[in-house]
């Protein structure tokens, strides 16, 4: 038969499982992992200590029981807080704790109840609750999507559940005759009471393991020094561009974007200047492309631009937009590196039937044209042939 004891057993195992669980995931590298941690060490404590009710002196199975338990929910809270990059809302959280640990003594020393006990501790943990539930984003990455909603809706039920708990103890309270079987919804509120903590564990265990996947894919995708994307990531976003081109019938344009003289750059400043004149070039390119082009790193000093459903003139402008906005002698002025730099642009648009490798290799063709042209320019790709268009830049 299902028992308070059992519950408690059944309960402090999980928490058990979730600490093994929480072990597996990095505390140094995931923010909050920590918290969820002690927080799951100090339930087992507690709940041991509820389940020596009777056996233990009172101080300790309900003073300090009641007393590590919303210690408990206090650290589910803060881990969730410093997983989001967030601060803790220290005195809320104190007064509230506070306030219902004075319950506690309050409502066992000068007017004993047990109903006006769990009331007091139901309020704040419903608090608690609430506040990860308001916490949490609604809208986040879809590879977090699950983990979020999954945690937000539990952090409500929970949340419902024990404020309903605190309501139902203090009427219970007051009409100690029931309508309802007091001992099945004794039940139900306990598990309320001693599920939150594991159900809480779990949405921080997805959430955790979701951002390190979440990480993990951005690394690959992105450049460790500028933060643009990588040859692998332009490689994919070029198969995508190129099927749909073939399938609209509409156009896409490919800019091959090196840098001039940069081994000269490295060589006169360091190797530390030469990186930030590579930051400086990715956020200035960032700011100039539109929102549907797609902007990479393809190695070195070496970026490609995507530009889909750009007609031949159109990519023409953008690819001269770009070299203007990359020269920063052309505007008077130095770089935030504090070095001057200027880029040669190839530029090649997608014929039918052609393969990106052939796209590619005629941006390149282009890219070679414009640095033998005299560089800081822009030279186009003419069907198999480069040609030096209207559009070259000014060495
Ligand atoms: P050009 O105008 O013909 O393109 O000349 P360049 O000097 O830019 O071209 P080259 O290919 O001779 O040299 C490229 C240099 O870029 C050499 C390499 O050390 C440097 N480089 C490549 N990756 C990085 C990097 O991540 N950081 C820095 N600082 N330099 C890099
Ligand atoms: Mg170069
Ligand atoms: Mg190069």
């Amino acid at each position: 038969m299902l028992n308070a004891s059992t519950l408690l057993l059944v309960t402090t195992a999980l928490s058990g499982v979730m600490l093994l669980v929480l072990s597996s995931l990095d505390a140094d590298k995931v923010d909050g992992v920590s918290e969820w941690r002690r927080a799951n060490v100090l339930a087992i404590v507690a709940l041991l200590l509820f389940a020596g009710r009777g056996v233990l002196p009172d101080l300790l199975s309900i003073e300090l029981a009641n007393a590590i338990f919303l210690g408990t929910i206090t650290l589910i809270y803060a881990g969730f807080r410093r997983h989001l990059g967030l601060g803790l809302p220290r005195l809320p959280l104190l007064l509230g704790s506070v306030g219902a640990f004075a319950g506690v003594l309050f409502f066992h020393y000068a007017l004993p109840s047990q109903g006006l006990r769990v009331t007091s501790v139901s309020v704040y943990h419903s608090g608690v609750c609430f506040a990860i539930w308001a916490t949490l984003p609604r809208s986040v990455d879809p590879r977090l999507r699950y983990p979020y909603s999954f945690t937000r809706n539990a952090a409500f039920a929970l949340g419902l559940g024990h404020a309903w708990r605190g309501a139902f103890y203090l009427v219970d309270a007051f009409m100690p005759v029931t309508l309802l079987d007091a001992a099945t919804w004794n039940l139900v509120f306990f598990a309320i009471g001693t599920l939150a903590l594991p159900a809480l564990t779990l949405g921080a265990v997805m959430m955790a393991n979701a951002r390190v996947l979440a990480d993990t894919a951005w690394a690959a995708e992105h450049d460790h020094l500028t933060g643009a994307p990588t040859r692998r990531a332009f490689f994919d976003v070029a198969a995508r561009e190129l099927a749909r081109a073939e399938r609209s019938k509409g156009s896409l344009g490919l800019l091959l974007v090196d840098a001039d003289h940069f081994k000269r750059i490295n060589d006169t400043y360091g190797h530390g200047v030469g990186d930030q004149v590579l930051r400086n070039l990715v956020e200035r390119t960032g700011a100039v492309i539109r929102k549907n082009d797609y902007f990479a790193r393809l190695g070195g000093e070496e970026f490609g631009v995507l530009l889909p459903d750009t007609g031949r003139e159109a990519a023409v402008a953008a690819a001269e937009r770009l070299r203007m906005a990359l020269d920063s002698r052309s505007h008077g002025t130095t770089s935030q590196a504090g070095v001057a730099y200027t880029v040669s642009i190839g530029m090649a648009m997608l014929e039918d039937g052609e393969s990106f490798a052939s796209l590619m290799a005629r941006a390149d063709q282009a890219l070679y044209a414009a640095k033998a042209g005299g560089r800081n320019r822009v030279v186009c790709a003419e069907g198999g042939t480069e040609q030096q268009g209207e559009a070259s830049g000014h060495a």
